[in-house]
């Protein structure tokens, strides 16, 4: 019998860097060690298309993080892995969401103002509801545990604003899901080390780069002068060192920052070999996976399938209590 339900999901837009992983989808391959737990994990294909879109990028994008959770580790045979449009209760639940929840609620979410300053030619009521269908993302599977980086603590605070409010207008229905606690962390921007690393800044260190654009991009990464390990910089580099390098790279490099004798150009070169070779099997699982679009297709309607059977459940639940016929 499974004792907690975890939910988690990851936009559907560009390719994922090590912020993402680091910050997030290694915990969630990590979670799957955790028995008696059931997890619902998908692509929110929806969301992607608040923001600008072109069609073919947004298919072949959820294909591509298919591959690259699947490379990763998710493995559907212990996490219910799917895409938000193929099962349709998500958008059905998140309008009944959207008619228990105030305005103001909706207005005073962070990435609302950050994405409608972002795309002011495009402020569509979307952006403004996105946590509602994020709500009811969540609370379809009426999960225990949202594992999420902290920048989504917020959306997950709304969540438990609207369980609360429809359980006291129609009766308990959904539990009150908690944030799983994910350690904080903010990989940094490699040229821009003041800001954190994100798909939309500057040359983010992507999982799908091969050696040669990772090495060029770890040699362009800002640090401080030989000698001194004090800036955020070199504190990024020496963390991806930590989480990617060798025992003994990062061995070295401890020694030499204590005795002030690191070279960052050396630090570099060490760095962008171990990152390369960390991911390499990563990259060539995932070129497989995607030379077989018919197995990733069927894996997510199999997941949307599963998916499927719990989310009707509530739903039916839900119409019943509101008085749908
Ligand atoms: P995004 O798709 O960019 O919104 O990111 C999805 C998730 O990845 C976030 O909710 C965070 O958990 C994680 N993440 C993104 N960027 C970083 C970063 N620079 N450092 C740590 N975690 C990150």
């Amino acid at each position: 019998m499974k004792q907690e339900t975890y939910v988690a999901g990851c936009r559907a837009t560009g390719k994922l860097h090590v912020g993402n992983y680091l910050g997030l989808v290694k915990d969630l391959v990590k979670t799957q060690e955790i028995e008696n737990i059931e997890r619902f994990y998908f692509i929110a294909d929806q969301h992607a298309i608040t923001t600008p879109f072109v069609p073919k990028e947004l298919s072949d994008n959820a294909m591509s993080l298919t591959a690259t959770y699947i490379a990763l580790g998710i493995d559907p045979s212990k996490t219910v892995f799917f895409l938000q449009n193929q099962v349709l209760e998500h958008s059905w639940l998140a309008w009944v969401f959207n008619c228990i929840t105030p305005l103001a609620e909706l207005e005073r979410m962070t990435q609302y103002k950050e994405k409608s300053s972002e795309h002011k030619e495009n402020i569509n009521a979307g952006l403004l509801t996105y946590p509602t269908l994020m709500a009811a993302d969540i609370l379809l599977y009426k999960p225990s545990k949202i594992p999420i980086g902290e920048d989504q603590i917020q959306h997950v605070e709304l969540s438990r604003i609207v369980a609360r409010k429809f359980n006291n207008k129609f009766g308990k229905t959904f539990p009150e899901p908690r944030p799983y606690a994910l350690k904080p962390l903010r990989i940094m921007s490699l040229k821009h080390p003041e800001k954190k690393m994100s798909k939309t800044g500057d040359e983010p260190l992507y999982l799908d780069d091969e050696p040669k654009a990772i090495h060029e991009k770890i040699k362009k990464a800002v640090t401080a002068t030989d000698g001194s390990g004090q800036s955020t910089g070199a504190e990024n580099l020496l963390y991806l060192l930590s989480q990617f390098g060798t025992s003994e790279h990062v061995a070295q490099f401890a020694t030499a920052k204590k005795d002030k004798s690191i070279k960052y150009s050396e630090l570099k070169t060490i760095l962008a070999e171990d990152i390369s070779n960390y991911f390499a099997e990563f990259r060539e699982k995932k070129k497989e996976l995607l030379a077989h679009p018919e197995t990733l297709a069927q894996i997510l309607g199999d997941g949307a399938q599963k998916a499927r059977k719990v989310a009707s459940e509530t739903l039916s639940e839900v119409k019943e209590k509101i008085g749908l016929l």
